[in-house]
């Protein structure tokens, strides 16, 4: 067998262990759960950085939790187990400080309706998650006649009360990152891409107004150094303009303090029966098929149901109209990703309101994951003790069914099923 960490073969010439790790699969996935969770508060330990804020206690146990993953350190599959665990823990301390930073920079959001339409004139497009390269892009672009739009994840920027300022931040253009080619190609104004999930090869009908920063780098299309927009505001410029299209409204900047704010409502109406459960409903979206399910799931809650969401996974359904429960909207779009942060603050909130713990609430986590954001934050949910949590629409390949099990058995960790299944099982109890 090959050893893919030490690319030997497991108990060849130069192996020193006789092939214990290559054999035992079941470390390599654990060590390979580590490597993905360590990406997502990559990711967010980045954004963080790129506001100002840090947290020390992440960063070493990044160093601790990568150096875990060396060739032949440890065969304690326990260990592993207990490592990934803090791997969520540390991914909860990181989404609180991006959290901060975030709110320090650009205020507390507030829930904000968005159009998804377009406007006429030069428009810019900015995908993916960087608040900080939008907010420099607006006030390089303010004054100008450049319309600013927001794809996909970018969504919850429209919230925060120092980026909605900008009053040529006028919508959001798309839906999730899969569907970007087409979009993109559609959209006739620049494009940002801020992080992932940018898509390669991008199609030539853009790639000619397709702009990177940071992070980002994409063959063909230009990067831009330093936050300086000049030339991406310029191609835009030289853009035909778009023409005026009327979009749906959705809402988003359900963070957990503008929540918090209508907890006493929200409380009142679980006491009187008329909100009888909280489906979280959120993660990545992806390509494959079998991400109807989500769609499927929203529709067919009970509308005695509020639905929590976040993540790109959210435009499977968030143009659908829910209606509302006495004022309390039945779709509350949290934000990004990293915005799981804010659903735990609810759901400790609301179990604190009800003197329960979070697995006694009447709520039920859904998830879609993809990429390796989703993964670090299953972890800080596990990390959390909170079970019963059903994951799709696929087990990652990287979990071995042996571990698999492990997270069952602690964690009551289901696949989905269908939606009919998966809703008569969540509502029986
Ligand atoms: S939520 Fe996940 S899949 Fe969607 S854009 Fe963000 S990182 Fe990508």
């Amino acid at each position: 067998m090959f050893c893919y960490q030490c690319e030997q073969t497991a108990g060849g010439t130069g192996c020193t262990v006789g092939g214990v790790c290559g054999k035992n699969p079941d470390i390599q996935s654990l060590q390979d759960i580590l490597l993905f969770g360590l990406k997502g508060i990559a990711a967010y330990a980045y954004h963080a950085r790129e506001l100002g804020a840090r947290n020390e206690e992440v960063d070493a146990f990044m160093h601790e939790a990568l150096f875990k993953t060396v060739t032949n350190v440890s065969f304690d599959i326990d260990q592993y187990i207990a490592e990934v665990l803090k791997c969520g823990e540390m991914n909860l301390k990181i989404m609180e400080t991006l959290d901060k930073a975030h709110t320090d920079r650009f205020g507390n959001p507030i829930p904000t309706e968005v159009d998804t339409g377009t406007r006429k004139g030069p428009g810019i497009i900015v995908t993916g998650h960087d608040l900080l390269d939008l907010y420099e892009l607006l006030k390089q672009t303010e004054g100008t006649g450049v319309n600013v739009y927001t794809h996909s994840e970018m969504l919850p920027a429209h919230a925060y009360p120092g980026l909605k300022k900008f009053k040529h931040l006028v919508g959001n253009y798309g839906g999730a990152w899969q569907e970007q080619k087409k979009e993109f190609s559609q959209f006739g104004g620049a494009i940002l891409a801020t992080t992932n999930c940018v898509l390669i090869p991008p199609q030539n009908t853009y790639l000619d107004r397709l702009f990177t920063v940071g992070i980002t780098g994409v063959p063909g299309s230009q990067h831009i150094e330093k936050r300086d927009f000049s030339a991406l505001i310029k191609r835009a410029k030289s853009l035909p303009p778009l023409s005026e299209a009327t979009g749906k409204k959705i809402m988003t900047g359900f963070h957990h303090t503008a929540v918090l704010g209508i907890a006493d409502k929200i409380i009142g109406l679980v006491k009187s029966g008329k909100i009888k459960h909280f489906f979280l409903i959120g993660g990545c979206d992806g390509a494959k098929p079998g991400r109807n399910y989500y769609t499927e799931l929203a529709e067919r809650v009970p509308k005695d149901s509020v639905i929590l969401t976040l993540a790109c996974g959210k435009y499977r359904f968030n143009k659908l109209d829910f209606g509302a429960i006495d004022g309390i909207p039945r779709l509350i779009d949290i934000g990004q990703c990293n915005n799981a942060y804010s659903a735990i603050q609810i759901a400790v909130a609301l179990a604190g309101a009800f003197k329960c713990s979070v697995n006694e609430l009447p709520l039920s986590m859904v998830l879609s994951w993809f990429e390796q954001k989703a993964v670090a934050i299953l972890l800080t949910l596990l990390s959390l003790g909170v079970k019963g949590i059903r994951v799709g629409p696929t087990p990652p390949a990287f979990i071995t069914p042996n571990v698999f099990k492990v997270l069952q058995d602690k964690f009551d960790l289901k696949l989905i099923t269908t939606p009919e299944k998966d809703l008569a099982d969540i509502l029986k109890k």
